[in-house]
């Protein structure tokens, strides 16, 4: 590809069923893929954003009332017009976040899923009654929580914003997605979708723009709750303005994944994963492998990944790298560690890209402490970076995994039991794999982390995600006027 040869035009709002206009700034959106301008979009705030929940206020209730088997039709008729329009979401997601068509189309598949997750919800969401007591009958309720909101990354413009959304809907709320404004686009895409699919007008909306709509939508008191995800910092921000103002809030952030790999694991296995799992959608992933603590004489391993690490082509098997200001800040700090003593054994700095059309690319890095008295700073770097740290023996690496500031995810490769099983008891962090380099819990299994990982309780998709997405009423009832009238009797 030279130039993407393409422009999206203006990305509005959509609220009420409709795109709409306003007069707030513009926006421009980039295609890392190569740098051109592909559309704009508005700089939203309070006025856009309370125009919009007025109206998703109003439509709720009716929305809620349908029965959630109801509501899972619409979510049928979504699943057939996402499988019918993937090409053009892969497209999008493709063009707008730079990552390699493979990966685009990886992106709405999982999208996919969590719809068909979404689907049996009303099969499968663990509704209870039970005799509590003789003639007592006690029974569980899901009850919507009203307008709700969902402020997701530029890094999966598909699958993030499809880890909130069906299960909020299916849960009988009103949606307000608020996406990056690096990557909008497919947001837009799923409005139109979702109205074909015959979900009616105000039920989902979005709103476009940075850090003055994500700080309307924490403060708007008609929002009942918001889920985030993005880096710590924001993270930490969303997390303590919208619980200040008394609402739900789970608040997903950035990650620095360590796996620690024993000297008995399978070369050819452990190091394709691992470098998979580094540099697939060039490590801007919350579950991209960013530490390996080679643990006694491991270093084959790590020799594999590097010889692999090499042939990799940026723009070609590697993805781009989401903006300039990005690449700045792996080189910065390449250069930072670099000048502190920190062997680099990968240079991404190097690498040529397979277009030289004004793309964001870079390659992959490895970096290694092993032998130096550098310290490895805690910050996630979000890039194609792989750091290589080492440890005397497994328990020594499980103390330095524990001591990662975030807990999103970590994995051990090895092939003897008694190290796997350790590992599961001592691995300190919400997803966690053996002879795996991205330990995604795939639906009804529930995605999140811990620590600096994630704040609030529960998890943003499966099982965990509808409590957070609904209120649990409990009703107890009792018709037997024979029995005993005392209490709990
Ligand atoms: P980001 O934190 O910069 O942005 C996330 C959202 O917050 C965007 O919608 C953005 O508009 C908004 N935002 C940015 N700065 C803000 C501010 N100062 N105040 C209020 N809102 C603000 O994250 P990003 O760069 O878009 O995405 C990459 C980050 O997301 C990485 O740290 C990655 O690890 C993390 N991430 C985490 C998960 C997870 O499941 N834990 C998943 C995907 C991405």
């Amino acid at each position: 590809m030279e130039k993407v040869n393409k422009n999206y035009g203006l990305i509005k709002n959509y609220g009420n069923g409709q795109f709409l206009d306003s007069d707030a700034e513009k926006i421009d959106i980039y295609s890392p893929l190569d740098g051109s301008i592909i559309g704009q979009t508005y700089s939203s705030g309070m006025k856009e954003l309370d125009e919009i929940v007025q109206k998703a206020k109003l439509a709720q209730p009716k929305w809620a009332a349908l029965s959630m088997k109801s509501r899972s039709q619409v979510m049928y008729k979504y699943r057939e017009l996402l499988l019918k329009n993937r090409d053009e979401l892969a497209e999008i997601n493709h063009i707008e976040n730079g990552k390699t068509l493979d990966e685009a189309y990886g992106g709405v598949d999982k999208a996919i899923e969590i719809v068909e997750y979404a689907c049996s919800i009303p099969s499968t969401a663990p509704n209870r009654v039970q005799m509590v007591s003789r003639g007592v009958e006690c029974k569980t309720e899901y009850v919507p929580l009203g307008v709700v909101s969902s402020i997701t990354p530029f890094n999966f413009p598909v699958m993030v914003p499809h880890w909130t959304t069906p299960q909020a809907l299916m849960m009988g709320n009103a949606v307000v997605l608020k996406p990056s404004e690096l990557t909008p686009i497919c947001s837009a895409k799923m409005g139109e979708l979702l109205k074909e699919a015959g979900l009616p007008d105000g039920i989902f909306n979005v709103v476009n723009g940075g850090k003055d709509i994500v700080e309307a939508i924490c403060d708007h008191p008609d929002i009942k709750a918001i889920s985030f995800v993005g880096s710590t910092p924001v993270a930490e921000i969303v997390y303590r303005r919208a619980s200040s103002n008394l609402k739900r809030v789970l608040a997903l952030g950035g990650a620095k994944n360590h796996l620690i790999v024993t000297p008995d694991a399978h070369t050819e296995m452990a190091s394709n994963d691992i470098l998979a799992a580094a540099t697939g959608m060039a490590g801007q992933r919350c579950m991209a492998a960013s530490v390996v603590i080679a643990v006694g004489d491991s270093d084959h391993i790590v020799k594999a990944i590097c010889e692999k690490a090499e042939k990799l082509i940026p723009g070609d098997t590697m993805s781009t790298i989401i903006s300039e200001a990005a690449i700045a800040k792996i080189v910065a700090y390449l250069e930072r560690v670099e000048k502190a003593g920190a062997k680099i054994l990968v240079d991404g700095r190097k690498f040529k890209a397979k277009y030289d059309n004004g793309g964001y690319f870079f390659g992959p890095s490895v970096i290694d402490y092993r032998g130096t008295n550098v310290e490895m700073p805690a910050e996630e770097i979000f890039g194609p970076t792989l750091e290589i740290l080492g440890a005397e023996n497994i328990h020594e690496a499980f103390e330095i995994q524990q001591k990662s500031p975030y807990g999103n995810a970590t994995s051990i490769f090895t092939q003897n039991g008694r190290s796997a099983m350790e590992a599961a008891s001592m691995m300190d962090a919400g997803m966690c794999g053996v002879n795996i380099g991205v330990p995604v819990p795939r639906d009804p299994f529930s995605f999140g982390g811990i620590k600096g990982s994630k704040y609030g309780h529960g998890d943003i998709t499966g099982e965990s995600s509808l409590e957070f997405w609904a209120n649990l009423r409990k009703l107890t009832t009792k018709w037997n006027p024979e029995d005993k009238t005392d209490w709990m009797s």
